[in-house]
């Protein structure tokens, strides 16, 4: 089983991490893949390819900026890939530059901090949406990972199921190249 992850990082470096004892789900920062323990890894080993696959497409969508732009730019494109993740919420940061600019009748840094809130994300929805793809075509329940945009797990990127169904039944973005390794290797 080993051999498929040696072979899908073989492009991009993985190291495993247990990275807390308290947070008990995976995540990516480009270019890592942090599992919550290790022993979910040892012990489910189908279950973690899968998991690692879902990842696998953010770290490429993030590499590339959602296949749009070069390679070589890569650090360019996870910056803009992770600020695209993480907004309108990020743009909360400016708060404390708008208060120092204009402390006296400027209210727009109150406007700012309000983008914390669970508002959708556009860009945060599109980014998962294209992971949790594969993970339906490697049979993830389609039902349950709704739940991901429609709840307070993703901040409710977007916390419209008709349409995220809908969405989630389209191919994953490197549906191909990601099927001719994993099914390359469950035929041995
Ligand atoms: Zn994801």
């Amino acid at each position: 089983m080993f051999m498929i992850f040696d072979r899908y990082m073989s492009r991009i470096p993985l190291i495993k991490h247990v990275w807390s004892t308290w947070v008990s789900f995976t995540t990516t920062f480009y270019p890592r893949v942090y599992f919550s323990d290790i022993k979910t890894w040892n012990d489910k080993p189908l279950a973690s390819a899968r998991t690692l696959q879902h990842e696998w497409v953010h770290l490429r969508d993030a590499e590339t900026f959602f296949g749009l732009l070069p390679k070589k730019l890569r650090y360019l494109n996870v910056l803009l890939f992770t600020i695209a993740y993480v907004s309108p919420q990020v743009i909360a940061l400016l708060a404390p530059l708008a208060m120092m600019l204009d402390p006296t009748h400027n209210y727009m840094w109150l406007l700012l901090l309000g983008a914390l809130f669970p508002i959708p994300s556009p860009m945060r929805m599109y980014a998962e949406i294209r992971a949790y793809r594969r993970s339906r075509e490697l049979g993830a329940d389609v039902e349950h990972m709704t739940e991901a945009f429609t709840t307070m797990k993703y901040w409710k990127m977007w916390p419209f199921k008709q349409a995220v169904m809908k969405l989630l039944m389209e191919t994953s973005p490197y549906k191909h190249e990601m099927d001719e390794v994993w099914q390359g290797h469950a035929k041995k």
